[in-house]
């Protein structure tokens, strides 16, 4: 037998998995189907001269941990951050500005509200102090409250350190897992553009309404990165987030770590009830001693296995993951920057923000209610659009006096209502979401050399995302720490011995992390030194 792990899918999470891996000793290969590795984390040239970030856009999440333990910095990867957080450009002509510092923002706010600008601190204090205790559990395996002894043991460390926060945080941690982020935020603030700067996180890859229940926990999910050691920023990596995953996949390589592209795995293979390698699309079987799947959980155990190797329940419950984000992702060659507020072209602050075109937390629940329309387009007819122009932080994507732009753009239903597919629709819906730019920046459309547009079908096909969903699967409660994928579940084992999840439909879930990947290492390597495999 080559190798003692196979991993399937080269994602940032299969990488890091890989590297921890290797690192303890096993002889590992990743079998990744695209022509290069990084997942939803790469970058690619999309128009001559012009490279950008394909899918995942900007950095927060990424763990210091395994920024550390797999050398990142070393193999090259520089992040920076962005010089104002937010700018949200308003349907008057004025727009807000969130950040850098909580002091750029208070007294911003005080233009639009004395009352919200007094209130803002004490509203980032109470989201700090739940982001740290999240933060705590990045790393951790969620206990499963059947298991055994250790899982106990686990449990009471968390009732403890829940109890550590006392009854305020306690409350406020309730009402951020159960509420909605517009519930929330209605309730601390006044002034239209502070809520929708501070609920956009919420509706990011959510496919709902900043008012669906739960959707606060969304946000908080976004808060518990740092860049650079500063907690909740986010920022750019130099080169693009393809600069990640090549550091990464240079430390694999430094580790021993085969990796082969173009590989596209069909199947798991079994043998008496366990997992002994992977039947490859070419027909080519591999034979290891575990595999670890960085794919969503669908994908394994619904596409990978077949039906009978599954316990019926185990699989109907796979069945009913909920998946799909709603989300439409373009990148833009631009001959110039635009022009928002008539502020003007030339490089400026703002253009190095999150650009958020969506004033108001009833333009984004719109959004979600056209697009979710059974009627209708299956599209908002005024998107959620997000655009961050990496160029002007970084010179290495664009020729020099031109730029590229990521758009991240919602609501795009997963799958438009009555049959119509993606692919008749991609080029109406870029065609929106760039007249939506425009109203904002006019001049913009004229200033567009080449586009890049991924529907959610696109976001399906090219990188293996069931339903176009960004995270692997949605960030409900249902879905999320001891219940990612499933209750009894959570400690990145399968119900087949030798199969293991790596990937982000594992805790600590979507985004750019490595948490998934490390976590699902140490588990096996657990089982490794304990001869369970074997
Ligand atoms: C449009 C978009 C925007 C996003 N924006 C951000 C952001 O700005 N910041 C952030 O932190 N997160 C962002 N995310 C989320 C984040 O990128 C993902 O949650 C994360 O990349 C998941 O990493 P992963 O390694 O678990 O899985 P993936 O990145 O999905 O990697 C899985 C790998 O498996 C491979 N694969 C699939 N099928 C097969 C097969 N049959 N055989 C072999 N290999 C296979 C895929 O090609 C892929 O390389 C975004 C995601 C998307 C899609």
């Amino acid at each position: 037998m080559a190798h003692d792990a196979l991993i399937i899918g080269g994602g940032h999470n299969g990488l890091t998995c890989a590297c921890y891996l290797a690192n303890a000793g096993l002889k590992v290969r990743v079998l990744e189907k695209r022509a290069i590795v990084g997942g939803a984390a790469v970058t690619e040239e999309f128009h001559p001269g012009f490279r950008n970030s394909v899918a995942s856009y900007t950095v927060s999440l990424l763990h210091p941990h395994v920024i550390q333990d797999l050398h990142l910095a070393e193999h090259g990867l520089r992040m920076v951050l962005r010089p104002m957080s937010n700018f949200l450009p308003l349907d008057n002509g004025d727009a807000l500005r969130v950040g850098p510092a909580l002091a750029d923002t208070v007294a911003e706010l005080r233009r639009f509200s004395p009352r919200d600008a007094a209130r803002l601190p004490d509203y980032y204090a109470m989201l700090d102090r739940l982001a740290d205790e999240l933060r705590q559990w990045v790393l951790r395996t969620p206990p499963d409250p059947n298991g055994g002894p250790r899982a106990m043991l686990e449990l009471f460390k968390a009732g403890r350190e829940l109890r550590k926060l006392g009854p305020a945080a306690q409350r406020d941690l309730l009402e951020l897992f159960g509420r909605s982020a517009g519930e929330v935020l209605d309730d601390w603030f006044e002034s239209d553009p502070i809520k929708a700067a501070l609920g956009f996180d919420s509706v990011v890859g959510a496919w709902a309404s900043p008012y669906a229940p739960g959707s606060a926990y969304v946000q908080l999910h976004h808060c518990f990165g740092e860049v650079n050691g500063r907690k909740g920023a986010w920022g750019h990596a130099i080169g693009g987030m393809g600069a990640i995953t090549q550091a990464m996949a240079k430390e694999a390589a430094r580790l021993g770590v085969e990796i082969s592209t173009e590989s596209p795995v069909a199947r798991v293979k079994l043998a008496g009830g366990r997992a002994i390698g992977v039947v490859l699309e070419n027909g080519d079987e591999l034979e290891a001693k575990l595999v670890a799947a960085n794919v969503g959980p669908k994908l394994l155990f619904l596409h990978m296995l077949e039906a009978a190797q599954l316990e019926p329940e185990f699989r109907t419950r796979i069945e009913r993951f909920k998946t799909g984000s709603g989300v439409l992702r373009m990148n833009v060659a631009l001959s110039e920057l635009p022009d928002f507020c008539g502020l003007g072209k030339q490089v400026q602050t703002h253009h190095g923000a999150g650009i958020i075109m969506a004033p108001s937390l009833a333009y984004m629940d719109r959004a979600w209610r056209d697009a979710s329309d059974v009627q209708g387009s299956g599209m908002s007819r005024q998107p959620i659009v997000e655009m961050l122009i990496p160029s002007t932080l970084d010179d290495t994507l664009a020729p020099k006096g031109q730029h590229v732009a990521s758009l991240f753009c919602q609501q795009f239903a997963p799958h438009p209502p009555g049959g119509k597919s993606w692919d008749e629709m991609r080029e109406a819906a870029a065609d929106l979401v760039i007249s939506t730019v425009e109203g904002y920046a006019p001049g913009f459309s004229k200033s567009v050399i080449a586009r890049q547009v991924l529907t959610p079908l696109d976001l399906e096909r090219t990188f293996g995302l069931t339903d176009g969903d960004i995270f692997h699967g949605r960030l409900s409660l249902e879905q999320l720490f001891s219940s990612r994928p499933l209750l009894g579940h959570a400690d990145y084992r399968t119900p087949l011995k030798g199969l293991y999840l790596c990937g982000a439909g594992t805790h600590p879930g979507g985004g750019v992390t490595g948490a998934p990947g490390h976590n699902a290492a140490r588990e096996i390597l657990r089982d490794w030194k304990a001869k369970k495999l074997v």
